[in-house]
């Protein structure tokens, strides 16, 4: 016949006709995607058993029961993300795969049985937001909720959080990146609800706005995120989060977010968090948690470095973008070789960088970039580095740029050493 056969890891795909989207170059996203979940669902698990013995719906003599654990695959194109969930992530007890379209489901069906998954996956032919609202109810809730769509992802964003269980996995793929990048501010504006700038640390400030825009949706309807691990890669970015339910931790959000002062002429950023509460360090009881209103932009909103303007962008998300002790997880995993897969080596280097990110700094200056401003000839990244260590500043690359500088230095001392070289 003229069916296409694919194979990716343990799954065989059948292209039965030229309709429906496939692409080779996501397997990483996909690998990705299969070795976050083995370590999530560990997690979640025990997460449960716990409160299930503190409930005392079980105790430490009874054998442990099953969970179950239910994942929606929303954009679901051929199956073959499903399939590999299916094959490759033992703890799922149950996947919904679904697509708007009839030939894309026609597809899965068929590489549902011929991969012999059929008893665990069952598809769907519905409108993604459709089905996520038919599932908001706490006991139809998914565990895992994995969103890979066609540039943006935003209007699938209010029923994803409201369709997942208090504690579970959202999986986010965006892929209109020239919107998120800076290309059109306007347009990020109407999509993720905050403008985006041309800058070297666009990929970061990309994943940035897509976390923030995430977290709206979900404060809508007293939830909010925990960012495990975003990921910048090829022509798109990808985020996994945890979504939790509670108010109180609703308020937070404003410490979390901020406006990005971007300099015009040099491209050094100035924060600007929203508002919100952080501790006081100066208190008697450093744990009372005071709120503190934001100091005022930066002074005549001209770069104190090179005098020219600033642009203003944002809200992006400045909190974590990473677990730290999530990633080590993942690299430890991975290490294993228990999974198999075919951009291990890819994702062993990836996440390494990901994990010495220094969490605590968004965003980052480029090598290149510095130095050309001031025409200057490019030091050595590595003499940069020291000199910045040695100042006893932490200094650390961001997974997203080969020549980033992510650092705690203030860029007085930044612009101090280019001055001195
Ligand atoms: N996740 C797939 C993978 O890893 O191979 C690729 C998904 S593809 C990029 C996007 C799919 O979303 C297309 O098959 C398209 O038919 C489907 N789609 C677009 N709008 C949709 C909607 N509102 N509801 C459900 N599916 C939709």
């Amino acid at each position: 016949s003229s069916e296409k056969v694919i194979r990716e890891g343990p799954a065989e795909i059948c292209l039965v006709n030229d309709k429906v989207f496939y692409n080779p170059v996501q397997e990483f996203n996909r690998d990705l995607s299969v070795l976050v979940l083995n370590v999530f669902l560990e997690d979640y698990k025990r997460e449960k058993l716990e409160f299930l013995r503190k409930k005392g719906k079980i105790n430490d003599s009874e054998s442990e029961p099953k969970i179950e654990v239910n994942l929606l695959e929303a954009l679901s194109a051929t199956g073959l993300r499903s399939i590999r969930y299916a094959k490759e992530v033992p703890s799922i007890t149950k996947i919904v795969a679904n697509d708007i379209s009839e030939s894309a489901v026609k597809t899965m069906n068929i590489n549902m049985k011929h991969n012999q998954v059929d008893h665990l996956v069952e598809t769907s032919h519905d409108d993604a937001c459709m089905l996520m609202y038919k599932h908001k109810v706490p006991a139809k809730r998914f565990a895992v909720i994995d969103v890979d769509p066609y540039g943006c992802p935003s209007i699938f964003l209010d029923a994803c959080v409201q369709s997942i269980q208090d504690g579970g996995l959202l999986l986010v793929t965006a892929t209109d990146m020239a919107i998120l990048a800076g290309n059109a501010p306007e347009t990020c504006y109407s999509k993720y609800g905050a403008i985006s700038l041309r800058t070297k640390s666009c990929h970061e400030m990309a994943l940035r706005i897509l976390l923030q825009c995430i977290e709206q949706h979900a404060n809508r309807y007293s939830r909010y995120i925990e960012p495990l691990l975003s990921i910048s890669a090829d022509f798109y970015i990808r985020v996994f989060v945890k979504v939790y339910s509670g108010a109180k931790q609703c308020k937070q959000t404003t410490s979390k977010l901020s406006m990005v002062y971007q300099c015009v002429g040099c491209d050094v950023k100035t924060l600007q968090p929203l508002g919100g509460f952080k501790p006081n360090p100066t208190d008697k009881n450093p744990n009372e948690i005071k709120a503190f209103l934001p100091s005022g932009p930066p002074v005549g909103t001209h770069c104190a470095h090179c005098n020219h303007p600033h642009k203003l962008g944002g809200p992006i998300w400045s909190a974590p973008i990473h677990s730290q002790s999530f990633v080590y997880g993942l690299l430890e995993h991975l290490a294993k070789g228990t999974l198999k897969l075919g951009t291990a080596d890819r994702l062993d280097g990836m996440l390494s960088m990901v994990v010495e990110e220094l969490v605590d700094v968004p965003l980052y200056y480029t090598h290149d970039k510095l130095f050309s401003i001031m025409n200057l000839k490019t030091m050595p990244m590595m003499l940069m580095r020291s000199a910045i260590l040695n100042a006893g500043y932490d200094v650390s690359f961001s997974h997203a740029c080969r020549v980033s500088i992510k650092t705690t230095a203030p860029s007085q001392f930044i612009w101090d050493i280019l001055k001195t070289w």
